[in-house]
């Protein structure tokens, strides 16, 4: 193997040079992404219309579109030194065995027990409960790594933590469930009798396994109707996008060090934090003219919301009671069909990352699920690390780059986003390993199905 000298294996921070404060790309955008509406009013959102479901100060990082450094409270960067900063690998071996000129770099975010980025947002969220003096919060989980690091986060700060985890996946992933538990967590399989809305759901459709925007609309149903409670999400907000750019500094940090400088950033795409938090110095530096760097969000074709999607006000969940966003989107009553990339089903996508892709300035591409595990497995054998389906998005496309780079000779530096492992997955690697995946494509007809949930309202022509 031959290692460039200078460069080590893995790079990783000194404690001295860890981000001390998150960036906010909003600051630097000149459209920037449109507020939060009312669902009712459609009047945008402020701070007291949404305090009743979400936390002051996250509210708070929510509407900022003006500070570009938001300080890390202290707290939260000590939770960070239990397993950050986390490594910027080199994957040499990836680079050899497809005989590429390209540097592949991929930054590693599941070395910590919940296994994904989300633990970066968990914290902080739970810190900000535990300041404002809350007994708890709800939320939902999908495929379980949200609940997980929420979970552990709560625990950390003495917090409840009730989670709303779809019923399938509740069934089909006992572990994730066990593992939440250990933390102290109660999890509940949605839709559930312990709501209005799970007992009107479970009413209408008998025997449901369940989905996202119906477990939303349950968390939030119980943290608005308990005192002490409030409503936290994993994914898609603004806040979130801004707790995660740490990924992003640590990366911007670790390349600067070296001076290596990517020609492309690759992430994956299903609520747009994981990427919104990579890209975000350099698509700063984007913003403000200093560089130019190409950005590439990977989603899948099952659930295609850049790629296929309508950019317009839509309800985030099901039950059609949280605020309306401003987005790229399949439309709320979307069902994406059973694909195995639990953390990337959602029909919406981060206001952020829409703006910024309706600006032109990233680009998006769907990949198909097999062709995705097969990357996976490819990456697997060389790199060692067991990859997460989300995360394996990133992986087909950061190949597909390089292998360009095969024909045409170039020396692309190529940096992705490995957003977690892949170990309570297994299910979906042994359909993929006995041939029994298969690879589902929307029609336009199915998808005209979910446009026309969009609600219509002046101003939001689309
Ligand atoms: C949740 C999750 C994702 C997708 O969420 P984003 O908000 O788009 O980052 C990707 N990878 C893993 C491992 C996840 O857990």
């Amino acid at each position: 193997m031959k290692q460039d000298k200078n460069i080590p294996y893995k790079i990783y921070l000194e404690e001295n040079e860890m981000p001390t404060a998150w960036y906010n790309v909003r600051a630097d955008m000149k459209n920037k992404p449109a507020p939060l509406l009312n669902p009712t009013t459609h009047e945008p959102m402020g701070h007291d219309d949404l305090s009743p479901v979400f936390c002051d100060e996250l509210i708070e990082q929510e509407l900022n579109d003006t500070d570009a450094y938001i300080e890390i409270p202290q707290e939260i960067r000590d939770f960070y030194k239990m397993y950050r900063p986390s490594p910027l690998v080199r994957a040499y071996c990836l680079e050899e065995k497809l005989d590429t000129p390209a540097k592949i770099y991929y930054k590693f975010e599941g070395n910590n027990t919940s296994g994904s980025h989300k633990l970066n947002s968990a914290i902080a969220q739970a810190y900000y409960a535990k300041k404002q003096g809350l007994k708890g919060v709800t939320t939902e989980t999908g495929a379980g790594q949200w609940g997980t690091a929420l979970s552990m986060a709560c625990s950390y700060f003495d917090l409840d933590c009730k989670v709303y985890m779809v019923k399938v996946s509740y069934e089909q992933k006992p572990f994730r469930r066990e593992v939440m538990r250990t933390y102290g967590a109660s999890v509940t399989p949605s839709p559930s009798e312990t709501t209005a809305i799970g007992r009107k759901i479970l009413a209408e459709h008998p025997g449901t396994t369940g989905s996202l925007g119906c477990a939303i609309s349950e968390a939030v149903e119980v943290a608005t109707s308990n005192d002490g409670y409030r409503y936290v999400l994993g994914s898609v907000l603004n806040q979130v996008l801004l707790h995660q750019s740490i990924i992003g500094m640590e990366t911007k940090i670790a390349m600067d060090k070296y001076g290596i400088v990517p020609d492309v950033i690759i992430g994956c795409a299903g609520g747009g934090s994981n990427l919104g938090g990579l890209i975000s110095p350099f698509m700063g530096e984007k913003l403000r003219g200093e560089k130019d760097y190409r950005i590439i969000a990977v989603e899948p074709a099952s659930c295609p919301s850049f790629t296929r999607g309508k950019f317009a006000y839509d309800f985030c969940d099901t039950g059609n009671i949280c605020p309306l966003a401003k987005m790229y989107t399949l439309g709320s009553g979307f069902i994406p069909s059973a694909n195995h990339a639990g953390g990337l089903r959602f029909h919406g996508m981060s206001s952020t990352l829409s703006q910024l892709y309706h600006d032109g300035l990233m680009e998006a591409v769907a990949v198909e699920q097999t062709s995705v595990f097969q990357a996976a497995e490819q990456f697997a054998r060389v790199e060692g690390i067991l990859p997460a389906p989300e995360s394996s998005h990133a992986i087909k496309a950061a190949i597909d780059e390089a292998l360009k780079c095969k024909e045409t000779g170039e020396e692309k530096t190529i940096v992705f986003g490995l957003t977690g492992t892949g170990y309570f997955d297994m299910v979906a690697y042994e359909k993929f390993h006995n041939g029994d995946m298969t690879d589902y494509i929307p029609t336009d007809a199915e998808l005209q199905v979910g446009f026309d949930g969009i609600p219509k309202f002046p101003g939001n022509e689309f």
